[in-house]
């Protein structure tokens, strides 16, 4: 987790949206859509890699990267905590993206992602804690990317097929791996608009995008027709069963109240 670039908060704007993810290329690939879509919106956004990406990840569980001293699974919780509490009051976000409880998959970047972006989540707002990291700063809510399955891989899988993609045991395990359905997130943003700016963003992730990839042979169309949606659950405040909004904002925009606890 990079700190130092906002190290004088005194010269950053601030961002209104802040997305946390661990490692380069999980932003453009989960995210890179609705940072796409906030940002059409003049919404400033933000992100947070908490890995660099190089040798120091962490690899699958019981792989040997795991070890590796300078893993982000190996890093102290509460030091990384207290850097993403600067990051946070630094930049001051409103809203706060990150991954879901358990990572929504079992790299262990990913589940201790959402577990440091959590507690920092909550310290940020707390002037007893981390008090070194500057002045307290309380985001208004906390959101994690859902992985939601919405019947649209199975919807395309003919045109998967016609393009030349064998997409049968990927489709048999992402839904074993999600089954929950729309209406568990709280916020669905349609982010086809986006699709191309999101495809670019991931395929330039070159050492992860490899000519064979599958991202990378995917065509345009199909891949702004199978991610059409960015899901999100809202963990903060807790989000109601059946709850549904429109935007990551709502609530938010022109709330006094939100602009007199906030200054
Ligand atoms: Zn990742």
């Amino acid at each position: 987790m990079e700190a130092s670039s906002v190290s004088d908060g005194r010269a950053q704007p601030g961002v209104t949206l802040l997305v946390v993810r661990p490692h380069p290329d999980d932003e453009s690939s989960a995210t890179g859509g609705l940072l796409a879509y906030y940002h059409a919106r003049d919404v400033r956004t933000g992100v947070v890699i908490c890995t660099g990406g190089e040798e120091g990840d962490s690899g699958m569980p019981g792989t040997p990267a795991n070890q590796h001293r300078d893993a982000f699974v190996q890093a102290d919780p509460s030091e990384a905590a207290g850097r993403l509490v600067r990051i946070m009051r630094v930049l001051r976000p409103r809203v706060i993206v990150t991954e879901l409880p358990g990572g929504g998959y079992a790299h262990p970047d990913h589940i201790r992602c959402h577990q440091v972006s959590l507690e920092a989540f909550h310290a940020a707002g707390d002037a007893r804690a981390y008090p070194e990291a500057g002045p307290a700063w309380p985001a208004a809510k906390l959101y994690a990317i859902a992985q939601i399955d919405d019947g649209q891989w199975e919807t395309l899988r003919p045109a998967f097929q016609a393009a030349g993609f064998d997409v049968g045991g990927r489709q048999r395990s992402r839904k074993r791996a999600r089954g929950a359905g729309p209406e568990t997130a709280t916020v669905a943003l349609d982010v086809r608009p986006y699709s191309e700016i999101q495809r670019q963003a991931l395929l330039s992730h070159r050492t992860q995008m490899p000519p064979e990839s599958f991202w990378r042979r995917l065509p345009a169309e199909l891949y702004r027709r199978a991610f059409a949606t960015a899901y999100l659950i809202r963990l903060h405040p807790p989000a109601a069963p059946g709850e549904y909004e429109k935007d990551l904002f709502d609530g938010l925009h022109s709330s006094t109240q939100w602009c007199s606890r906030n200054g």
